[in-house]
């Protein structure tokens, strides 16, 4: 098995740990580290000869620095793990990956493979989640100053403020069900925004992907969120699916992708089962 670890040099996460490559280099050599680059496409033109089907790509960073990697990579190689140094951890949590790096080093070799999903949509794979309708405007017009102040609570503010203001309606045939909807949350992993569990049933290994959704005739949206905020269940509905289509698209349907708005129309988010092969150091 062959090792080669990437991390993003622009990354705030990755700086103040930059102290990791060290114990790495002594181990692997500097030849077997890389510098991420924004574009999956890039990346894969410039590494994708160092890279083959017996090699595990490990990213030094969090959610987004993983996300790059196999969108770059995930056609030469299979295998993926991640030492924690970014900014956003929600797969380093729920993986319970371990924060030493001595302890990760040590444990690669002999790691535990565990096979996770990724969801697709026209192309790009996500690890985390995809929303559109008004889960995408209030990423979309969440306030930096409140984000500053509040952190993740900042969206939440932002979300009511859209189902106030915003008149967003989006079709949906999720497993051939059509469902009107004003905001849906499509999930791999459990947890949401860093701080938020809609569906406790989310798993990034049964071969689903998880959607949640606010429904036109939800009249319940206060004491829904309210129990979100307890981590309880929430009464949004949650349906675990394999395929879903969006009907009637218009300028309005925004989606966000892991956190980031994206300007490609989406029409079809699928299941990619065991997409990839995790190596697990704990
Ligand atoms: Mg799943």
């Amino acid at each position: 098995m062959k090792y080669h670890f990437f991390y993003n040099p622009y990354s705030r996460g990755f700086l103040s740990k930059k102290w990791v490559l060290e114990p790495i280099i002594n181990r692997f050599g500097k030849e077997n580290i890389h510098e991420t680059l924004k574009d999956p496409q890039e990346m894969f033109r410039k590494y994708s000869k160092i890279i083959d089907n017996d090699t595990v790509v490990i990213g030094l960073g969090g959610d987004g620095t993983l996300n790059i990697l196999v969108n770059a990579f995930v056609e030469k190689t299979d295998k993926f793990s991640l030492f924690p140094c970014g900014t956003a951890n929600v797969i380093v949590g729920e993986l319970g990956i371990t924060h030493d790096i001595y302890t990760f080093l040590n444990g690669l070799e002999n790691a535990e493979i565990i096979r996770i999903d990724a969801g697709d949509n026209n192309g790009n794979k996500f690890l985390l989640c995809t929303g559109l309708g008004i889960d995408a405007i209030a990423v979309k017009k969440v306030s930096n100053r409140l984000k500053k102040i509040f952190g993740p609570l900042a969206y939440v503010f932002s979300f009511f403020r859209a189902i106030f203001h915003e008149r967003v309606d989006v079709k949906l045939i999720v497993d051939g069900d059509l469902f009107t909807v004003k905001s849906a949350v499509i999930q791999n992993f459990k947890n949401y925004g860093g701080s938020f569990y809609f569906d406790p049933d989310v798993s990034a290994e049964d071969g689903f992907l998880s959607l949640i959704v606010l429904e036109d005739e939800n009249k319940n949206i206060f004491s829904n969120l309210l129990n979100i905020f307890k981590r309880k269940k929430a009464f949004i509905k949650a349906i675990h699916f394999k395929e879903l289509y969006i009907e009637d698209i218009n300028e309005k349907v925004f989606f966000q992708v892991d956190g980031d708005i994206s300007n490609n129309f989406i029409r079809c988010i699928k299941v990619i089962p065991d997409a990839i092969g995790f190596v697990l150091v704990k």
